[in-house]
């Protein structure tokens, strides 16, 4: 049945081996859903207040094209207002059951944050959260334990701005208030 042995699947996952399979050997198309539910995928997720929220809708909102990693990093980073490292979204790519590279994990957070899907938080070069509440807010950041945690916008007032360079406008402040855990 199968040509040679060393023939290749386009995908490393197990989502994408399964796909490929399923696609080249049933002779009657699969309607969309049926797979999708195969692999335990679904664009719908209810979210902690319980409210419907479709991860590919929102993505083509993004003008992001809805593969099947980033709708589950999606699904991942969205079931939840959140504050998650990579390395933590790789892990529960992870704990889904597909073999995510990190490279992928990486680039696809890099995109979803170039196009304003979630927020960059860069507390250091070596520690950058992504946060999937993209509504102005600050931060308290603890030093002794990596927790990150919001800080409402109305609760933090700024006074004495500086005047800004000519020819730019704000476009947005967001400030980390560093602690520690008192002694
Ligand atoms: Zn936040």
């Amino acid at each position: 049945m199968y040509a040679s042995k060393t023939k290749r699947y386009p995908a490393q996952s197990i989502q994408g081996i399964l796909s490929h399979f399923l696609k080249s050997h049933c002779t009657q198309p699969l309607p969309g859903d049926i797979l999708s539910d195969m692999l335990g995928i679904t664009d719908k997720i209810e979210t902690q207040d319980q409210h419907v929220l479709n991860v590919g809708e929102l993505l083509a909102q993004h003008d992001i094209a809805p593969t099947q990693q980033r709708r589950q990093i999606a699904q991942i980073l969205f079931a939840q207002p959140q504050h998650l490292s990579a390395d933590q979204v790789l892990e529960r790519v992870n704990q889904k059951g597909t073999v995510a590279s990190k490279a992928t994990v990486y680039n696809t957070l890099g995109l979803f944050a170039r196009k304003g899907l979630i927020r960059e938080v860069i507390v250091d070069p070596s520690k950058v959260f992504y946060d999937s509440n993209t509504s102005p807010h600050h931060h308290f950041y603890n030093i002794d334990t990596g927790l990150l945690q919001d800080i409402e916008n109305q609760e933090l007032n700024l006074h004495g701005l500086p005047t800004l360079p000519a020819g730019v406008e704000l476009d947005s402040i967001d400030i980390i208030v560093r602690i520690r855990t008192a002694e």
